[in-house]
């Protein structure tokens, strides 16, 4: 039995595409989803993965496969509907899960023939035994999966072909801010796997640099952090200390001790949620998470970058709060606090968050003629209505943020003082290509953008 799984590519972000930008190859991890599928699925299968940011493969000219499984986040739920479409034109049934087929089941039960809703692991195999019975149901519940139960996942399928390698320690978060959806797609529970489980599949990576693709590596209580020590301590006494980087709250900055064993088992750069510069902003996002113990972000930074750790912060711009001037108000902000690249997002009513419901009721969503318009969802495009800024403005705030932090001027000062409190050419490097990767990427996504923004501009408020 022949399986395909696809990982589709959304048609408007150049953010993922290798072909589009050289500097990518340092953003784009292997897709984990799909390689643990591939770990689910029994060896009589031959499992072949596409990843189409590597290029689209000639569907017409490779063999026909007896089922494919697409995943999708919402941007990339057009591009599978396609990839489906192409397929059950062949008589090839086509099985999809992940995010948006979960919030959105009835929308993908539209162009698939069954569909996974949650974490697969617990459906995968009841979905193979009916696909080789022909007897495919619609809808296979996957829910909450035991962590004991993920597998290691297939690390060897498209090898060599990436910078990234990716594995993932924990899934849920307890904070569920309101434009985010893993508390509602994973649950808000904690949940870790056995540190022995990571550690084998960690052998198993062969990619340079590895990603932790947790949405929060280290948690947000005692015994979480505890999880991560426990973790890297391994990691460290099986001489694991590859570089890694990942994903978590500000609290990373609070325990020397995570610190050091993070940065001892090859912690090279974190990516934080910093999300808003104003208190109003990270009420309204509902992350009170980032204002507790009256925190000093700049000493936060401070803290991590002692143990030779780049501080990536994301931002979110267009909350209810935010007015004309919010763009540079992020980008004095991001300088204060001293972090290494930035990285501003659109805010985007993502189905299965608080904010979706929110913005629906209000009736403020209008980019809505699904699915085509889930292509805009990616976090780069106005896609709603936004309380003090039309769209035309926002971009406007989005580009005078980057052309301040990422003016040739604000890199060169960086990497000089960088340069005068570390001496490690890797680290210097990787922020160096990190603040290259995101200026080029801004000046790619702006040609885009500009289009579609001045064509819809004046009609929204
Ligand atoms: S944004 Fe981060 S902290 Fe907030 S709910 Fe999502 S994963 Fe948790």
């Amino acid at each position: 039995m022949r399986l395909y799984l696809v990982n589709p590519d959304n048609p408007v972000v150049s953010l993922n595409k290798v072909h589009w930008n050289r500097l990518n190859k340092y953003r784009v991890w292997k897709p984990l989803g799909l390689l643990v599928v591939a770990g689910l699925t029994p060896p009589d299968w031959e499992v072949t993965l596409i990843d189409e940011n590597l290029g689209h493969p000639d569907y017409g000219g490779l063999p026909k496969p007896d089922l494919v499984g697409v995943t999708a986040f919402t941007s990339q739920a057009p591009r599978a509907y396609e990839v489906a479409a192409l397929y059950r034109a062949m008589g090839v049934p086509v099985v999809m899960g992940g995010i948006h087929a979960t919030f959105r089941r009835d929308e993908a039960l539209e162009h698939v023939d069954a569909v996974v809703t949650g974490e697969a692991e617990s459906a995968w195999g009841q979905v193979l035994a009916d696909a080789r019975n022909h007897a495919l149901r619609r809808v296979y519940e996957g829910g909450i999966s035991d962590m004991d139960s993920i597998p290691p996942a297939r690390h060897d399928l498209l090898r060599g072909r990436y910078y990234l390698g990716s594995v993932q320690t924990t899934r849920g978060c307890p904070l569920n801010c309101s434009f985010c959806s893993v508390t509602a797609f994973n649950g808000g529970t904690y949940r870790r796997r056995p540190v022995d489980d990571v550690i084998r599949e960690l052998r198993l990576i062969r990619e340079k640099v590895i990603l932790f693709v947790d949405d929060n590596l280290i948690g947000t209580r005692e015994d979480h952090l505890a999880y991560s020590k426990d973790l890297f301590r391994a990691m460290i006494q099986e001489g694991l200390t590859r570089p890694w980087i990942c994903q978590a709250t500000i609290n990373f900055a609070d325990d020397d001790e995570l610190l050091e064993l993070a940065a001892r088992s090859g912690c090279q750069g974190v990516f934080i949620g910093f999300e808003s510069p104003t208190v109003e902003g990270l009420m309204a996002l509902g992350k009170k998470f980032n204002l507790l113990k009256g925190r000093d972000f700049r000493e936060s930074v401070r803290r991590i970058q002692r143990h030779g750790i780049c501080v990536v912060g994301s931002f979110i711009i267009g909350i209810d709060t935010d007015q004309r001037g919010i763009g540079e108000t992020i980008a004095r902000a991001a300088k204060n606090y001293g972090i290494d690249a930035a990285n501003v997002l659109i805010l985007t009513p993502l189905p299965g968050t608080k904010l979706y419901a929110e913005m629906e009721r209000e009736g403020r969503i209008r980019s809505n003629d699904y699915p085509e318009d889930w292509k805009y969802y990616t976090l780069t495009y106005p896609v709603a209505s936004y309380a003090h800024l039309t769209w035309a403005e926002l971009v406007d705030e989005v580009d005078r943020f980057n052309g301040r932090f990422y003016s040739y001027a604000q890199i060169l000062q960086r990497m000089l003082h960088l340069a005068r409190k570390t001496h490690s050419p890797r680290t210097l490097s990787v922020v160096l290509v990190a603040n290259l990767s995101y200026r080029s990427n801004h000046i790619l996504e702006r040609r885009v953008l500009g289009s579609r923004v001045r064509s819809t501009a004046q009609s929204h408020l």
